[in-house]
Formats: C-alpha cells, structure tokens, sequence
C-alpha cells in the first residue's frame, strides 16, 4: 500500500519542519550566523535552547560521575597534538565512502544516498536493501556498493540522474595551524571525537585519582566533522557536542561491561520519560577499526528510527595504540591479580545536539482544543520538568493592587533553586500559551485572592489542571518535580 506510507512519510516531514520552525520561533535554536545567510550545518543555541541544552547536559554528568562513584569527569583540549590522530587511526581511517553525481556536481554519502532511496520503499523491501548495503560496507566493496545504486536506479536529488562516479573516501577531519609558521610541522586538527582527550590522560586520572580498576573517565565537549551530506537540522552537524564515557575493564571482562553499559544508557533514555517503543538497539555489522562488539541506541525521530548514541567495545586498540606512538608505557598493575596490562574499554557516546532534538521530537505537540464550537489549539513542550528551560512561571493577574510586588517576592525565594519568569502582560491565558511552547511545566498566578488567603493558582502545563495551593508550598512542589536523583 503505497499511499498511506507515503502520507506517513509526509506527515512526519512536517513534524520536522514545524519543530525547527518551533526552535526559531521560540529562541532555541538559530541558523549560525542567520544574518549573513548561514553557515550551512552550524546551529547557535539561543536564551531556552541553551537552558535545556545544559540542562541534558548536566543530567548526563551527574548520572555518570554523582551516581557512579568509579566514574569521573575531565575537561581536556580541543587542541591535541598531532600525533594523537596518527596513533587513533583518524588521519588514515576517518573517512566515508563517498559518491559524486557528474551532472549535479552534488557529492553524497553512499550509505545515505541508499538509505534515503529505502525511505521511499515499503518495509520488507527497504529491510533487504539495508541488509545487502550493510554487508558490502563490511566488505569495503565499493565496486559493488556502486552495482547496487545503479541497479536500483537511485536518483540525485538534483539532477534526477543516476550519472556517478567511482565511489571514493573522504577525510572527514578540519585541519588548521599552530604559531606562525605554514608548514606541515604546525597542522593540527579540531578533535572530531572528545575519546581520545580521555585515552591520553588515562594514566594521569587514575594514578592522581589513584581509581581502580574498573573505573570510567566522562567528558562532554565540542567535536568538529567535516560532514559532506549535513542535513537533517542538528542531527548531523559540523560543530556539535558529544556526551562520552570511556570504562577501563580488565583484559576478559569487556563483554560482560559492554552489556553492562547497554542495559544501563537504555534506562537512562527511558528515565526521560520516553517510552520503550520510541528506541531500538541496532548491532553494527561493520565493526570500526578498533571494536570488537557496538550498537547503537536509536530513536524514531520523525525521519524515522536514528542512531542517537553508539556503545562500543574498543578493545585495548587506543591505549595500545598510544603506547606505541608516544613511546610511554600506559598499563596499569592489578593488584588483586598482581599482573600489569593494558586495560580494555568500552565506551558510551552520546551526541548532545542529537540527544536535544530526540528530547525535543519526544516533546513538541501540537493540540486540538476546540469546544463548544469555539476553535482552539495550542503547540506544547512536554518537556520532563528537570529538563525544561524554565521550572516556574510567575504571573500577577494585574499590574497593580500589590500583585507584582507578591510575585517578585516569591520570585526572590525560589530564584536561587531553579529558573523562574516573571510576566504581567496580556491576559492569563495568553502567558499560559507562551509558557506551554517553552515547555514550562508551571505556571502560577498571583490573584486579589492571595492577598486575603495566602494561596494561588497553580496551573499543570499537560493537564492544564489548575488547583490551589499555599503560597509558602511553591517551591517545594517545584523541587520535588525538577528532582532527577
Ligand atoms: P553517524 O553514523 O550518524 O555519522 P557515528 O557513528 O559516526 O554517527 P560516533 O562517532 O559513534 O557517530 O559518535 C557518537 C555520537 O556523536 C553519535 O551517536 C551522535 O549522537 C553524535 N554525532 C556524531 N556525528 C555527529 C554530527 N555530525 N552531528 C551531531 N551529532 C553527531
């Protein structure tokens, strides 16, 4: 049945659109330098994206290294030396698989020239394509990774030919200079990953944290990709942040550690209040150069089912690696088993901009409230409160008669807690509406009443339920929501 897979399709293109005109709207996320027309694949966060961006962030760190007590954080350099992306296998490895249209000029990345032409297929057979382009990736057969798109007849997007190229590999690291002098000595590189900030200085954490084994180093931090197809908003930027946690484990025990680690991201994303059936595990046929087990965790995003997160088993690849290139022994001496080794990893690896914009899907409805004939709708954030940009909304329902006053007073109590807003213009349902699009969970008002009895109106962003409450209970009940421990 074609049809209604193709209404599908469209529906959720929507979605997208109206989420990204949603994030402008609303001062969550502006195209990179907008005024003069962009810079294609850079998103600048602005006053509530960045609220809930640190806000994702912060609940990553706190679950990694507040509820772990082996697992701590570092802040490393973007900057490293150059040898380090020699010794990762990035200057060689880093690269993907590219194909160019000759009468559009326009280069794609194969996997996703192929997987945009199976979102035009039914189920079955997108599956059967997936499965085959899978297995010659694994294969590095770009001969038959070509056979493949031109027996399927996919098309350029521009030209509407099948006119390509020979599939060939691109580098997808941003090189730049150190000091003054041009020359080769000076290249460095903006890191396209934060891992290896943590590889180098394994040694350094666990002799002055004197941590043992199995123990976790975090760190979240800006990472550069060159990426050839940027598309999709902030799913596939050039600029983006990453959420990564590298467990050192002993030689034998990786696999136990990297089932640990599935189990454990998994309920972390359900802790978001995102049910089940929104992720999916997907195993990787082509393992990288240095893994010897990864998945990674997917969301349906409206384009569909994604990869959000990847869990990788690396081996003793990168310390081993480090070792050799650097000359400095980087093992570690076991004293339950009075042995030296070099530790195995198994890493988490999480995209904040991407883990924003699965918050964000999961969160955007639009809602039909029509009744009694009246038409009515309103766009609502159904953010979990401990995310959501601003906690509580304090609203005077008049300018005068000492509202204000009472709620900048109640302002000044729970401002040193959590984010709050002040706002006394336009009518109570009016500011309802503007603190639903930002996703603020309540909303109280200030009324003639509160003078008298000391209570107010608290209004549920989801329920839209209003009750009264206490004044004096306020901040309280916003603490106990915005808990995430
Ligand atoms: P993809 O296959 O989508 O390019 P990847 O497998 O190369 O991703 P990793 O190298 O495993 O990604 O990086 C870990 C995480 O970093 C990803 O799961 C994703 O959330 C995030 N990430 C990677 N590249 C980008 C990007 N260009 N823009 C935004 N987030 C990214």
């Amino acid at each position: 049945m074609v049809l209604p897979i193709f209404a599908t399709v469209m529906a959720n293109e929507n979605t997208l659109q109206n989420i990204i005109a949603h994030c402008k709207e609303y001062g969550f996320i502006f195209q990179s330098s907008e005024i003069y027309d962009g810079l294609a694949a850079v998103y600048d966060y602005g006053q509530y994206g960045s609220e809930l961006k640190k806000n994702i962030r912060d609940y990553w760190w706190k679950s990694m290294t507040q509820m772990h007590e082996n697992i701590v954080g570092i802040d490393a350099a973007i900057f490293m030396h150059p040898t380090v992306w020699k010794a990762s296998g990035h200057v060689d490895n880093f690269s993907d698989p590219m194909i160019d249209n000759k009468d559009s000029n326009k280069r794609y990345r194969v996997d996703h020239l192929i997987e945009g032409y199976v979102e035009t297929l039914d189920k079955e057979k997108g599956d059967a394509l997936l499965a085959q382009m899978d297995q010659l990736l694994a294969a590095n057969d770009f001969a038959g990774l070509k056979t493949l798109i031109e027996d399927n007849k996919i098309k350029c997007a521009i030209s509407g030919t099948v006119n390509w190229t020979d599939i060939r590999q691109f580098n997808l690291m941003f090189a730049t200079e150190m000091g003054s002098v041009a020359d080769d000595a000076n290249l460095v590189y903006l890191r396209p990953e934060t891992a290896q900030g943590i590889f180098v200085n394994f040694l350094n954490v666990q002799k002055t944290g004197r941590m043992k084994i199995p123990f976790g180093i975090a760190q979240t931090g800006k990472a550069f990709r060159n990426e050839i197809v940027a598309r999709q908003f902030i799913f596939r930027m050039r600029e983006f942040e990453q959420m990564e946690m590298q467990f050192f484990v002993r030689p034998g025990d990786q696999m136990k550690w990297y089932e640990y680690w599935k189990e454990t991201r998994m309920k972390w994303h359900l802790s978001l209040g995102i049910p089940q059936e929104r992720y999916r595990f997907h195993d990787h046929v082509k393992l990288a150069h240095y893994a010897d087990a990864a998945c990674d965790i997917e969301y349906d995003f409206p384009m569909g089912f994604k990869e959000v997160e990847g869990i990788h088993s690396r081996t003793d690849f990168d310390l081993k690696q480090h070792q050799q290139y650097s000359g400095k022994k980087l093992t570690y001496f076991d004293t339950e088993l009075n042995q030296h080794y070099v530790p195995y990893v198994v890493e988490t690896s999480i995209g904040l901009d991407r883990c924003f914009m699965m918050v964000l899907s999961q969160a955007y409805k639009e809602e039909d409230l029509s009744a009694d004939g009246k038409e009515d709708s309103r766009v609502v954030l159904s953010l979990p409160a401990m995310l959501a940009p601003i906690k509580l909304a304090v609203l005077p329902l008049t300018k005068k008669d000492g509202l204000p006053e009472i709620a900048r007073e109640l302002i000044d109590q729970c401002k040193p807690y959590f984010k709050c807003f002040f706002e006394e213009k336009d009518s109570i349902g009016k500011r309802y509406r503007r603190q639903d699009a930002i996703g603020t969970p309540f909303c109280v008002t200030i009324d003639h009443q509160t003078k008298e009895d000391q209570t107010v109106t608290v209004r549920h962003r989801d329920s839209m339920t209003q009750e009264r409450i206490p004044l004096a209970s306020v901040r309280d009940m916003v603490m106990k929501a915005i808990q995430a421990f």
